[in-house]
């Protein structure tokens, strides 16, 4: 037997999805049941798997279960860049190895065309789901020289970009802080909480059920196929597909092999009209920091009106958890990285922070295959969910589903993740790099 001994816990609410219109509840999972495949967490990863089931075996029965409701968990609290380049968060300017580098692009390139054609096959508003590039701003010199370094590394890769000089950046963004831009054309930005709601609506039917607030508290294997248990119900399936990203551990796998980092965000309350006309610049745009370590920056226009989103500091905690109270302090650092960005905008108050989970591996690698008998895994994205959790949700219902494909061998090239140091060199190390990366990013944060 499996033990899910802990439950998923994300600090704050989800901004995105608190600015939409409110959605209806579904059921959470309350009677015993048996389907012919269960998915268990309806993040990106799980959404895709459940899509690709109902694609290849289109008369399967289907149940997916989340713990919590549909856009509320690290799917919907992220900041929405869906990147097709290499964003290998661990190294100082994104590049990976280059081999790597283009399988990681291939792979990433069909999950955004994978997304894609969901917005295609359901008429998702450009609001949800749009092809629109990305910019890696840099306010001080240390910052040019990760986008020098980074242009290099796409240049080795024959991959495009354009550099975008200091007024450039103010007409884009309406700021004068930033020094220079690289636009990278490929990222396609998402609302994730918009995306996600939409994608579980548009798959969900009779033989697809999706239910909320239904954490699996444990899951028991039955001779081949498995048992999973929610609080008031279980679901008997031949074959189980894990997409929990960093909870795998807590369903008994990869204990010591998954580093969990928090990550922080902020959203503005709506911009008036003349705060929009003071700030000046585009309505949209989307900004990754030079320096993996710095402040990601979006201004956003859509349902819930014209705001700006702030993301940054990273805090390793193998715990799964983290106190309102560090929220509370990420606050004023956030505060401080709006001020020093929008200065004309000092008036106004962010109405939302969150904080939400990454699972990251020592060697960047995913956890991804059947790691027990029928008990598939798609997990561990590396802090790039929104297309890497897309690919390899699609790609086990395909390996589950024994099909073939290139792309399959791609993402089978991932071969798990490294062995963690003993726990306090781990807990220490990871700490340490984490805020001396911080502080060398220096003004970009
Ligand atoms: C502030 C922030 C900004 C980010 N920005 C970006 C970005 O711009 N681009 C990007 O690519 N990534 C970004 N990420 C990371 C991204 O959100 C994740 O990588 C992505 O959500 C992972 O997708 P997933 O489907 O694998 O897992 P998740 O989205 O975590 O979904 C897993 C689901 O499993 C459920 N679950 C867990 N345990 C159980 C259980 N026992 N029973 C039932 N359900 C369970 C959870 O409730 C959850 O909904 C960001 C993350 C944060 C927090």
């Amino acid at each position: 037997m499996v033990k899910a001994i802990q439950q998923p816990a994300d600090p704050g609410p989800a901004a995105w999805n608190s600015i939409l219109p409110p959605q209806s509840p579904r059921s959470s999972l309350s009677n015993k049941t048996t389907a012919d495949w269960l998915i268990i967490g309806a993040g990106f990863a799980g959404l895709s798997a459940a899509r690709r089931l109902s694609e290849l075996h289109p008369n399967d029965q289907v149940i997916v279960l989340d713990a919590c409701r549909i856009a509320e968990g690290p799917s919907g609290r992220n900041s929405g860049f869906m990147i097709d380049v290499p964003h290998d968060l661990s190294s100082d300017d994104y590049g990976g190895n280059a081999s790597n580098d283009h399988r990681q692009i291939r792979l990433n390139r069909a999950a955004i065309a994978y997304a894609m054609q969901a917005k295609d096959q359901w008429q998702m508003a450009d609001e949800a789901i749009v092809a629109s590039g990305k910019i890696n701003g840099a306010m001080s010199s240390r910052g040019v020289t990760h986008n020098e370094a980074y242009a290099r590394h796409l240049d080795r890769l024959h991959e495009p970009y354009e550099r975008l000089d200091e007024q450039a950046m103010f007409e884009i963004t309406g700021t004068r802080c930033y020094l220079e831009g690289l636009y990278a054309p490929g990222t396609v930005m998402l609302q994730p909480a918009l995306y996600t709601r939409l994608l579980a609506a548009s798959i969900e039917s009779s033989r697809l059920r999706i239910h909320e607030a239904s954490p699996v508290v444990s899951l028991e294997k039955e001779g081949t196929g498995w048992v999973a248990y929610t609080p008031q119900g279980s679901v008997r399936a031949p074959r189980v597909v894990l997409t929990v990203n960093g909870h795998l551990q807590s369903f008994g796998y990869y204990d010591q092999h998954l580093v969990h980092v928090y990550t922080y965000g902020s959203m503005t309350r709506a911009l008036t009209t003349r705060e929009v006309n003071a700030l000046g610049g585009q309505s949209n745009w989307a900004l990754t920091p030079a320096d993996p370590l710095g402040t990601t920056v979006r201004r956003f226009s859509g349902t819930g009106g014209d705001r700006i989103i702030i993301r940054n500091r990273a805090t390793y905690d193998p715990s799964l958890s983290v106190s309102d109270k560090r929220l509370e302090r990420i606050a004023s650092d956030h505060d401080r990285s709006f001020l020093n960005r929008f200065s004309k905008l000092k008036d106004v108050s962010m109405e939302y922070r969150w904080g939400g989970r990454l699972c990251l591996s020592l060697n960047s690698v995913s956890v991804f295959g059947e790691i027990d008998k029928n008990l598939y895994a798609a997990c561990c994205q590396n802090g790039l969910g929104t297309a890497k959790g897309t690919i390899s949700g699609k790609l086990i219902a395909e390996l589950a589903s024994s099909e073939q494909s290139d792309l399959l061998e791609d993402q089978l090239k991932d071969t798990g993740p490294a062995k963690l140091p003993p726990a306090w060199i781990a807990n220490l190390g990871g700490s340490v790099r984490l805020k001396w990366g911080e502080f060398r990013a220096g003004k970009e944060l």
